[in-house]
């Protein structure tokens, strides 16, 4: 969160790219354009990078080890926290076909290498605009919570609440669906991804970690506790 307000104004870039003289190349183009530049050199670190630091914008390269970026988009699109996330799908392939698979999976745009730094802008900040209308509208919100989804803020009763990454992801899907109970299974679906691997029962560390967030001192506790069948936000007592 550190020095989140200075540079606002910058679109932090996530340039997900293993051949590090190309990633090197589009930070040193990026940074010189106004952006601020983060790195991953595979598809797993991608998702990581994505989570702690939530870039305005993704330029993901097909062919990466550990995960490719097919898969990485995927994963970006299955997550209610990065559904609308922009992303360029970059690619040494040049057939159309690709180009259609690329889209297929949820990537906005598609560019192959070799490609034209100014082309590549072009794209991004055409894609930008495109994604600022959107997320400025994005504000949601129960009972005496709202969580702006562009800004990242969330507030209770007009306090702001600090959430981590996997909280704020969790709060996001609960806040779309008020009132609907989910199983652990649905919630890892929906908000971890279903390729990833993790125990239902991470599932309950991180809702503890959400009610200790979001409930302060007196205030109702919002997470239902359904026996056997899961969680919903509600105020309706357990
Ligand atoms: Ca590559």
């Amino acid at each position: 969160m550190l020095d989140a307000h200075s540079s606002l104004a910058k679109p932090l870039v996530l340039v997900v790219e293993d051949e590090a003289a190309l990633a090197t190349m589009l930070r040193y183009n990026l940074e010189k354009q106004g952006f601020r530049v983060e790195e991953a050199a595979d598809g797993q670190e991608a998702l990581t990078r994505i989570s702690e630091t939530q870039p305005d914008l993704v330029l993901l390269d097909w062919m990466l080890p550990v995960m490719s970026g097919i898969e990485v988009c995927r994963q970006i699109r299955r997550r209610p926290n990065t559904r609308d996330l922009p992303v360029i799908m970059v690619s040494a392939r040049a057939e159309d076909q690709d180009a259609v698979r690329g889209l297929n999976t949820g990537a906005d745009d598609y560019i192959t290498k070799p490609f034209n730094m100014d082309a590549l802008l072009a794209r991004m900040r055409a894609l930008l605009r495109r994604s600022n209308t959107v997320a400025t509208k994005a504000t949601l919100a129960f009972h005496d919570i709202t969580m702006d989804l562009s800004t990242h803020r969330v507030s209770r009763n007009g306090r702001a609440v600090h959430l981590g990454p996997t909280e704020f992801r969790l709060m996001e899907f609960f806040l779309q669906h008020p009132r609907r109970v989910f199983s652990r299974e649905e919630l890892l679906d929906a908000v971890w991804g279903a390729d990833i691997h993790v125990e239902p029962r991470t599932v309950d560390v991180h809702i503890r970690r959400l009610r200790k967030s979001i409930n302060g001192e007196g205030e109702l506790d919002v997470v239902r506790t359904v026996r056997a069948a899961g969680y919903a936000l509600d105020t309706e007592p357990v």
